[in-house]
């Protein structure tokens, strides 16, 4: 058979049958017209003797499984074509710019051996793929997991432990469904296809099997662990590495600690989202950690060398200058959390000068003698004149 013929040859209409027909539908309709058609009913007839082989061969694309389903891809690749092909020759099908009858008349050499070589790859695709569709490798599926960490960890790094769960094949069945020691049998209803089809005029739908829910496959025993599903869950622990200065809902990808693939193909990958639970003290920004520590109010305008906390360590001192504005921001270099090439972010230091909320009568009579020497302009005025200005 060639693959002209395939683009030529509407097989379904030669055994009058729809496009969806069962294989049984196929197989009545053949032996009706073989009947009809056969030489030796019909002797001497010409007419008959070619449609008898017509109907023949339309018989042996049709009953073969994967001859029907390559048929059926080729004319479905250039349907439209093979359409007006079959009547006219050299049709312009539409959508192809190339003449289907010039394609196929050059026995040697030329376009027509690229097309044959195209359908061959083709077939020899689809045909592979049937016999292996069990034992092609496939990835493995990623999967999600979730970890909390504690604010240092998420700062310095860690490796966690993960439970992972993902579904596989019940181990006591090993996926069949079928208690241990016995063997599911081919559903006699469908045949072991799973498929069932329904005809309603000249239409047949096609349709899980009821009797054995599309399995193909009956159980008379089911298994107890699975209840018959086939279906289990395995878990197991891995090691994950979360890498330093992970932030609070970032996604970690660690490859190859997904699903383990089929056939020999590659894990899928782990996905973990990371919660990182608040620091009473520290916060994060990007690489560096901040942390707001309170001056008192002649620390900042007379200068001071003030501790200031670091996260896991010894506080450090950090020089505030002379007349230091409330709300301004140092910088401590190194103390902030680890970056991919093993410095570290910086401490932001933010200063909020603390007001007193009780002032004994030294303190307040200091205050006073205080204000007294600095008196000058309202502090305002200038603002309560831009305000008007506007
Ligand atoms: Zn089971
Ligand atoms: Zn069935």
């Amino acid at each position: 058979m060639s693959t002209k013929d395939y683009l030529e040859k509407d097989y379904y209409a030669v055994l009058g049958v729809p496009k969806n027909a069962t294989p049984e539908d196929i197989k009545k309709a053949y032996r009706k017209l073989a009947r009809q058609y056969h030489p030796d009913a019909n002797p001497g007839n010409k007419e008959a003797e070619e449609k008898f082989k017509g109907v023949s061969e339309a018989y042996d694309v049709l009953s073969d499984a994967k001859r029907r389903k390559e048929y059926d891809e080729a004319r479905t690749l250039f349907g439209s074509a093979a359409g007006g092909f079959a009547g006219t020759g050299g049709h312009r099908g539409g959508g192809f710019n190339f003449d289907l009858g010039d394609l196929f008349s050059g026995g040697t050499g030329g376009s027509g051996d690229r097309i044959g070589d195209l359908f061959g790859g083709l077939f020899n695709r689809g045909g592979g793929a049937r016999t292996t569709t069990t034992s092609r490798p496939r990835r493995g599926q990623d999967i999600e997991s979730e970890v909390t960490l504690a604010f240092g960890e998420a700062v310095d790094g860690t490796t966690v432990s993960l439970r992972l769960t993902t579904a596989a094949a019940c181990p006591a069945c090993s996926g069949t469904g079928a208690k241990a020691g016995t063997t599911p049998r081919v559903c006699p209803t469908c045949e072991g296809t799973g498929a069932a089809s329904r005809n309603l005029g000249n239409f047949a739908f096609s349709e899980p099997c009821r009797d054995c829910r599309g399995r193909g496959l009956l159980v008379d025993d089911p298994c107890p662990v699975c209840e018959g599903s086939g279906r289990g869950k395995s878990t197991r622990t891995i090691q994950a590495r979360i890498p330093a200065g992970v932030g609070d809902g970032q996604r970690i990808r660690i490859k190859g600690k997904g699903a383990p693939g089929e056939s020999g193909g590659p894990a899928g990958d782990l996905y973990v989202l990371v919660h990182v639970k608040p620091h009473r003290v520290f916060g994060r920004s990007g690489e560096n950690l901040t942390v707001n520590v309170p001056v008192t109010f002649p620390e900042a305008a007379l200068g001071a060398e003030i501790k200031v906390p670091t996260l896991k360590g010894m506080p450090v001192t950090l020089r505030i200058p002379e007349g230091t504005p409330n709300g301004r921001t140092f910088r401590v270099r190194g103390r902030g959390t680890a970056r991919k090439d093993g410095t570290k972010g910086d401490l932001l230091v933010t200063v909020q000068v603390a007001v007193p909320q009780h002032l004994d009568d030294k303190a307040r009579s200091a205050l006073e003698e205080f204000r007294d020497a600095t008196e000058g302009p309202d502090l305002r005025e200038e603002l309560i004149k831009q305000a008007r200005s506007e």
